[in-house]
């Protein structure tokens, strides 16, 4: 399937999309390039007024928005609209912050007068993927746009509709054409696109594959990235944790978004002493969600995004039964229905060699452990190649300060399930990427980090 609208509940094609040619490609370049030079000296204030016009936009249409995510990758329509909101706040939190995190920072020195100045970099191009439609790019959009480089996005080919409407709120919003623009093309034109002088960094929040491919096409060219990739998110839970809290958060923090986030807790890995309590109401818990229409408001699964990412998951479900692990409950696609629907799952004792411990489950498969000790929680839970988030439950402090220093991951959640917050810095370790995105941090990957010395 090329660039299109297929309804992932239903499996219908509303809408195909041309790719754009290569003349069209360059004609946006072009416009980029040509914008980002008036651009650049655009002030703070300008640019901030523009994003506080973008969060009204998505918060006056944030039903209409919300129903663009639902029909394009199924996510329950609540969620839809939530994550509109939460764009709007990451627009403010730059408009509000964004000055302060980019003002001259005064440096003692040899000088009579040092100095860090922070100024744009010129084009950036986002490779985006489906999960979080809007959220994933605004949350570039908006400290990019902030600093005062311009946006290329190559967004997912399955949310072309996501794609343009958030080019057209950001041009509502009254930033300058050209400084947001949404590219319409396959992943075999971003090497393409990466090389053109003019095109100075990339992000791209995907796959390790796409990952890959994207830092090496870039660093043929000595171009910056940052990379947002998968993980398996471990989700500790030890005796003396607020086992209800943790039970009914490890629910939340499995299935949101049809269990399709990166940070999603994907291993629960739970001491022996409580972990058949903890596996009983986990079992209950999943059993009562609701599956079913994601445009139905008291829909809490909707369908995977596509047919293939709903035949590969399965596949690993099945591969982790053939090599002897156990399921506890769902385990095969949803019958008699013409969308992806899978339905939630447990799979544990899962033999020590199987392969299925260093997978990334991509949908509602939780894979659950049971562990003696802290000891061999913590070696779980950095036993594969991620190391995006996690998040540990206890209330021994002892245990706490060894959780938050040993936990190879980007983030340490204690007590809380992983989530995204403009105000504190998100990213991972190891094969989950590298760079930061959000707070301070992100705003300041894609800029030129000047020193100035005055004699
Ligand atoms: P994906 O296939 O890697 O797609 C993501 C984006 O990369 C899409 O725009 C895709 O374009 C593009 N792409 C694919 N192959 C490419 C290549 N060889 N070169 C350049 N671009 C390429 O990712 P996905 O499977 O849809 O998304 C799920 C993965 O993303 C999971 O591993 C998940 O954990 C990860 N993820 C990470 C974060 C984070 O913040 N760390 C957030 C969300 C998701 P097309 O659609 O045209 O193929």
């Amino acid at each position: 399937m090329g660039i299109a609208t297929l309804n992932p509940a239903t499996g219908e094609l509303i809408q195909a999309f041309e790719p754009l040619t290569d003349e069209a490609i360059a004609q946006k370049i072009d416009l980029a390039q040509h914008t980002f030079e008036q651009y650049r000296h655009t002030h703070f204030a300008q640019r901030a007024e523009w994003l506080r016009a973008a969060a009204h936009i998505l918060e006056e249409e944030k039903e209409t928005f919300g129903q663009m995510m639902t029909l394009e990758m199924g996510k329950p329509i609540k969620a839809g609209i939530s994550e509109a909101e939460k764009c709007a706040a990451v627009c403010r939190f730059y408009a509000d912050q964004g000055a302060a995190f980019l003002k001259d920072i005064e440096v003692a020195s040899d000088a009579s007068h040092s100095f860090i100045r922070y100024q744009p970099l010129g084009i950036i191009l986002a490779v985006m993927p489906w999960n979080f439609p809007f959220w994933q790019v605004f949350r570039f959009a908006a400290p990019a746009l902030m600093a005062g480089n311009v946006g290329l996005l190559k967004h997912a080919s399955n949310v072309p509709q996501c794609a343009l409407a958030i080019e057209s709120i950001l041009r509502r919003a009254g930033f300058p054409e050209g400084a947001f623009q949404s590219l319409l093309v396959g992943s075999d034109k971003v090497a393409q696109i990466i090389a053109d002088d003019r095109v100075k960094a990339a992000t791209l929040t995907g796959s390790e594959g796409a990952g890959a491919s994207l830092a090496s096409a870039a660093g043929k060219h000595l171009k910056k990235v940052v990379l947002e990739l998968g993980g398996s998110d471990p989700f500790i839970v030890m005796e003396s944790a607020d086992l209800d809290t943790a039970i009914a958060t490890a629910v939340t923090a499995r299935m949101l978004n049809n269990g399709q986030t990166c940070i999603a807790a994907k291993r629960f890995i739970v001491q022996e002493s409580i972990a058949d309590t903890f596996t009983e109401q986990l079992v209950a818990k999943f059993a009562a969600l609701k599956v079913g229409d994601p445009m139905n408001p008291d829909t809490q699964i909707g369908p995977l995004a596509t047919a293939t990412i709903l035949k590969e998951l399965d596949a690993q479900v099945q591969s982790c039964l053939q090599q002897g692990g156990k399921l506890l409950i769902g385990g095969a696609p949803l019958p008699d229905t013409q969308g992806n629907y899978y339905p939630p799952t447990i799979l544990t004792d899962i033999p020590p060699a199987a392969s299925t411990h260093q997978e990334e489950f991509f949908g509602p498969v939780a894979l659950l452990y049971r562990v003696p000790d802290l000891d061999t929680a913590i070696q779980l839970a950095n036993s594969t190649s991620f190391g995006l988030g996690s998040s540990a439950w206890t209330e021994v402090e002892a245990e706490r300060d060894r959780l938050i220093n040993e936990i190879e991951a980007g983030c340490v959640f204690i007590n809380g399930m992983v989530k995204s917050d403009p105000r504190l810095p998100f990213g991972g370790v190891k094969r989950s990427g590298f760079g930061r995105e959000l707070s301070a941090e992100g705003i300041r990957e894609f800029v030129n980090i000047k020193t100035v010395w005055v004699k």
